[in-house]
């Protein structure tokens, strides 16, 4: 038989996800590569969901998204953000950020169109872009001063006539880097003067530490107008697996996103829309403390990488540390990460996928700190112990 798969989406194979977290269950190894908690989400929030199903609203919810979700999401933006937005006009639910993406992207680009993204990029970035047709134009992230950050001189000389919009991750993964004012002031300008969309994944927002801050790119100016926010519940509220995002923007680009999610899956499930409505307006001093915890979490992984002879990076938020192998004595990080599993019962994953030319992230490996405490400290005793410098 002929490759059934067609061309555009040849080369994306199994994500990085599926092949380590299999990997993981295959040889009972520690699971630190796929971001997803170990510890449930808020009672309160749970209970909503099994008070939904079983007060019978298990029939398709309205296309937009269940009215009193949509109008959460703009009571949260208002309240945390200051920004306006309404919920019938102006606020879509979908199935996850990821499908929140997706819609964007195939609403807005096509073939012909550029997009930028700055790389290491969210694995289903550059699998939806290839898509959409568009074509990808990747602005990496370096190390600048112990925190990952891009060049604005390569950012300004990423835009051609062809580009039509701007992919923005802040909080960022894989990198943790929390874009800074100065940072989201330069890409808004940026959007501004050369007429590009932007496309904001800010599923992270809450997930900060230290003294940064989680800024909206479209609350600067001239960004409202272009700009489409996507958010979701799952790192929120600790419950990766309900999949339930939004998206936020004027009425034309709502409009035009709705049009294409509406034929990738209609609407999303109702009894989780109910819960995370619920969540987002009672479970703030919850999510408070899921923030202050994770901080902690990143400190005692950090912490431990270093010890076994890591490069870390300190996150300013995320699940995620970035780890440089070098200094153990490798440099290839898939191959480190495919025979972790095996030498030292831990599992994490290679950085270098979420490059469009793995080359420029080769020595990086993404380590997860959302996990319990004993787990984060079994993960290092094994990593110190077996020792992951011993031979890949
Ligand atoms: N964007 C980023 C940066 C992510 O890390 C993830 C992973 N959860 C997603 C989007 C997908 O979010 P969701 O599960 O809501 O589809
Ligand atoms: N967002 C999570 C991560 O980056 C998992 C996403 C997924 O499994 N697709 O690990």
């Amino acid at each position: 038989m002929t490759e059934p798969l067609v061309g555009r989406m040849r080369g994306f194979g199994t994500t990085i996800f599926a092949e380590m977290s299999a990997l993981a269950a295959a040889t009972g190894a520690i699971n630190l590569g796929q971001g997803f908690p170990d510890e449930d989400g808020p009672e309160g929030v749970l209970r909503r969901a099994v008070l939904a199903i079983e007060g019978g609203r298990n029939q398709y919810p309205p296309g937009p998204g269940l009215p009193v979700l949509r109008e959460a999401v703009a009571a949260q933006r208002l309240e945390r953000y200051g920004q306006s937005y309404d919920p019938d006009s102006e606020i879509l639910i979908t199935v996850g950020a990821t499908e929140a993406i997706a819609a964007s992207v195939l609403a807005l680009a096509g073939p012909g169109d550029e997009v930028i993204a700055f790389e290491p990029f969210y694995d289903s970035y550059a699998a939806t872009v290839a898509l959409s047709g568009a074509t990808l134009r990747p602005v990496t992230l370096r190390p600048v001063g112990g925190r990952f950050t891009f060049d604005p001189d390569e950012l300004r000389a990423a835009v051609t006539p062809r580009t039509r919009v701007i992919l923005v991750n802040s909080p960022h993964n894989p990198c943790g880097t929390v874009f800074t004012r100065e940072e989201l002031a330069a890409i808004a300008a940026l959007c501004v003067e050369r007429d590009l969309l932007a496309i904001t994944d800010e599923v992270y927002e809450y997930l900060v530490f230290d003294d940064a801050a989680h800024l909206p790119l479209a609350t600067f100016p001239g960004m409202r107008e272009r700009t489409v926010t996507i958010s979701s519940a799952g790192k929120t509220f600790s419950v990766t697996g309900w999949k339930t995002g939004w998206v936020c923007a004027p009425p034309p680009l709502v409009a035009a996103v709705r049009t294409v999610k509406q034929f990738l899956t209609y609407v999303g499930s109702g009894p989780w829309q109910e819960a995370v409505a619920y969540g987002l307006a009672h479970e703030g001093p919850w999510v408070a403390g899921l923030r202050a915890t994770l901080q902690a979490k990143r400190d005692r992984l950090m912490e431990g990488l270093e010890s076994a002879g890591f490069q870390v990076f300190r996150p300013e938020g995320t699940y995620f540390v970035q780890a440089d192998l070098r200094p153990l004595g490798h440099d290839d990080g898939l191959a480190f990460a495919r025979s972790l599993p095996e030498r030292c019962g831990v599992v994490c994953v290679p950085t270098q996928v979420f490059y469009a030319d793995p080359a420029r992230g080769r020595h990086y490996v993404r380590f997860a700190f959302c996990k319990r405490a004993e787990v984060i400290d079994a993960a290092v005793a094994r990593l110190k112990g077996s020792g992951p410098a011993a031979s890949a």
